[in-house]
């Protein structure tokens, strides 16, 4: 048994990891991989396609590492929310 572990560039972090579709040849069939792994990382979901052990192709499904503007703006929305519900219980006493 071959012990090198694959690793790949995560496209949304930037960092190495070692994901176990890759790895795991008893689950996965690792040399010949195509779907969708998790980064360790940052938790994005990206898809990959190996042949034969190398890694012919990664895109970006779902990048997790920086905060969309909606989440952003969901947040600040939550957060004026709670702001004003607080005003209110405030003015009641
Ligand atoms: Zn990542």
């Amino acid at each position: 048994m071959v012990n090198k572990m694959v690793e790949i560039e995560c496209l949304a972090c930037s960092k190495a990891i070692k994901p176990r579709q890759l790895n795991d040849t008893d689950n996965y069939d690792a040399e010949n991989y195509d779907g969708q792994v998790v980064c360790q990382e940052c938790k994005s979901l990206l898809y990959v396609k190996s042949v034969k052990g190398k890694v012919q192709k990664s895109k970006v499904v779902e990048n997790k590492s920086i905060r969309s503007l909606k989440d952003i703006a969901e947040l600040a929305e939550e957060f004026e929310k709670q702001r004003k519900k607080e005003e209110r219980e405030g003015n009641t006493q």
